[in-house]
């Protein structure tokens, strides 16, 4: 059991940096569907190799087996070809030192089925919506608007991504295309480590007061209420607790099991 549990290869793999990558993945059977925003499960077995990079794993494995993480899905549904994955390394991690190994054409486990209520099924179409995200919490808004984007519904989407620098902002160049093209999309990227990224001259800090500043509601032109907008929170559980404080302050109202409020929030740790 384990490597003989691998049902999918790698087509494409793009490192961004040596801990940060986007992973295209094909099932050898047929692609599962889902819906934007979901997730589903990777796997590679505890006797893989684990890049030079990481640490040692902590983990004693008495025998082996498949290591399963769940990841959202960062490709369009309308594509059935590859399911694309954004995925940062945890260099001490059980998983993603071993996927951080894939090359095309590898092979690896991916679950049969995508799961998960993070997406914009329940939200009205007229809705605006914002997209808050750390890191690779910006993986599931890809799919969204990669799979929405071409409806052409009415409805207004801001993006406000943070990573520690710019060569972090996986997904940089084709949301500025995206601002750059229609007045509908608003991109607004964050960097907290400035010092060691001395060319950059958009926004920095961290996600919590750029909420506050008041940013949000001069690039949309509309104040920040739930009947504006629907807001999404996804990434660091940290920057999910402390955003969710100021966004209850304004009167938005989380999920509750299956009652569905104005933000919606999936921590990934
Ligand atoms: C719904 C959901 C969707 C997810 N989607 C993605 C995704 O699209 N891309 C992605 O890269 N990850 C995603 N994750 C996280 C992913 O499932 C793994 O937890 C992550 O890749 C670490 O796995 P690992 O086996 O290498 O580390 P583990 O051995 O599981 O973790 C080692 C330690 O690191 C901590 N840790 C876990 N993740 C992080 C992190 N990102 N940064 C800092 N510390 C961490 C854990 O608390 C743990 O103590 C998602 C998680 C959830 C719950």
């Amino acid at each position: 059991m384990s490597a003989d549990e691998y049902n999918a290869t790698v087509i494409q793999k793009i490192l961004m940096t040596p801990g940060l990558m986007t992973l295209r993945v094909r099932p050898d059977g047929e692609a599962p569907a889902f819906t934007p925003g979901q997730y589903i499960a990777l796997g590679l077995s505890s006797s893989e190799p684990r890049v030079k990079e990481s640490e040692p794993d902590p983990t004693i494995y008495k025998r082996e087996c498949l290591v399963r993480r769940v990841y959202s899905i960062s490709s369009s549904s309308v594509d059935k070809e590859y399911i694309e994955f954004y995925i940062s390394m945890v260099r001490n991690g059980q998983l993603t030192p071993r996927l951080f190994t894939l090359k095309q054409g590898s092979k690896l486990f991916m679950g049969p089925k995508a799961v998960g209520m993070f997406t914009l099924d329940e939200i009205p179409e007229h809705k605006n919506v914002i997209f808050i995200a750390t890191g690779t919490g910006l993986a599931p808004y890809m799919s969204m608007i990669r799979s929405e984007f071409h409806l052409q519904k009415k409805r207004k989407f801001a993006v406000l991504h943070g990573a520690s620098c710019s060569w972090d902002l996986g997904y940089r160049d084709e949301l500025a295309t995206m601002d750059r093209l229609t007045e509908r999309f608003i991109y607004l990227p964050t960097i907290t480590d400035p010092a060691k990224d001395p060319t950059w001259n958009g926004l920095t800090g961290l996600i919590q007061p750029i909420t506050k500043s008041g940013i949000l509601e001069e690039k949309t032109g509309l104040d920040l209420t739930p009947e504006n907008f629907d807001i999404f929170l996804c990434g660091n559980p940290l920057m999910v607790d402390e955003t969710t404080k100021i966004l209850l302050s304004r009167g938005f109202t989380p999920d509750v099991k299956k009652e569905i409020g104005t933000l919606h929030r999936e921590r990934y740790w």
